[in-house]
């Protein structure tokens, strides 16, 4: 609340105060939330415009609060980050993951969002993901982790050596979020990725479309020349996606396909969309 001069900390006091207590709230919630159960996965489909079909679906995280319904990934992440939670809970996410994939034609792969604080033991996120394939007796070439640049700031040899390690596995990289870090360009070449994801923010609508257009085709061709495909994410509209193509990214994601959707209507998403 905005104080106007009478009774100023006497005002403002409280309010921390009831702050601090709906995050202490927040947290116990969180921490129960696991064993509890109210945690779900989401699939978002991934589309090959070239062939128009579902090549890959990526798992969304949601909280089902008891009171507060559904609680966006954005609002309660950063805290599972904090407070350590967000270890086991990735570790929950990728054994789910791979368990729905698992029931999915074999040409479809999933992907995951590994947290950076993941990659603070990495021993643990491999032993994760390996558990994780055997238990849904999955390959390792139907899985791709999704990481944001933010992972290149730790320890490049060890991160490196994690990715060499996931890579062995089969399993591939993507790197999500491309283009609104500091690190990308100068790190790019240095580390092993499949795949670029193109941030949002080069798809959304802006004046100057332009400069845009150049943005992406620009990472597409970076991409290309790597060796890595490419991938836009939050496809909204009909123009965007005809910008995407002659950008030349090959891979799409976005409300204009499909919102990220419960698993149970998964299988009639393929079938429908990929059976034409
Ligand atoms: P992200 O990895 O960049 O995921 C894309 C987000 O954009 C998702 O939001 C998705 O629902 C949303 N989106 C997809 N298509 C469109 C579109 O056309 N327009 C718009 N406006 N949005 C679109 P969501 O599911 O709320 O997730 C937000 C973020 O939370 C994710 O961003 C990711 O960073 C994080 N997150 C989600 N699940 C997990 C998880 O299992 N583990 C970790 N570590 N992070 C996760
Ligand atoms: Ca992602
Ligand atoms: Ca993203
Ligand atoms: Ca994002």
């Amino acid at each position: 609340a905005k104080s106007r001069g009478r009774g100023t900390s006497s005002l403002f006091q409280p309010t921390m105060d009831v702050r601090a207590a709906a995050r202490r709230q927040n947290e116990n919630d969180l921490r129960k939330a696991l064993a509890l159960r109210e945690f779900s996965l989401h699939f978002q489909p991934q589309i090959d415009l070239q062939r128009n079909v579902i090549v890959g679906f990526e798992a969304l995280l949601r909280w089902h609060h008891p009171e507060r319904g559904l609680i966006s990934p954005m609002e309660f992440i950063p805290l599972a980050e904090e407070i350590g939670l967000i270890v086991p809970l990735g570790e929950w996410v990728l054994s789910q993951a791979c368990l729905a994939a698992s029931c999915w034609p074999s040409d479809i792969s999933i992907a995951v969002n590994v947290s950076p604080c993941q990659f603070g033991d990495t021993d643990r996120l491999i032993d994760a993901v390996a558990e994780a394939l055997a238990a849904a007796d999955m390959p390792g070439s139907r899985l791709e982790l999704e990481i944001t640049e933010s992972v290149l700031l730790q320890d490049a040899d060890r991160v490196l050596d994690a990715l060499h390690r996931l890579r062995a596995m089969g399993v591939r990289v993507a790197m999500d979020d491309f283009g609104t870090g500091y690190s990308s360009l100068s790190q790019l070449h240095s580390f092993p990725f499949d795949k670029i994801k193109i941030d949002r923010s080069f798809v959304k609508d802006r004046a100057d479309d332009r400069g845009q257009d150049a943005v992406i085709r620009a990472i597409a061709a970076l991409g290309g020349s790597l060796g890595m495909a490419t991938i836009a994410e939050g496809v909204e509209t009909p123009e965007q996606l005809a910008r995407i193509r002659e950008g030349g990214c090959k891979i799409v994601q976005g409300y204009l396909f499909s919102r990220p959707i419960p698993v149970e209507e998964v299988d009639l998403m393929i079938a429908r969309h990929n059976s034409k």
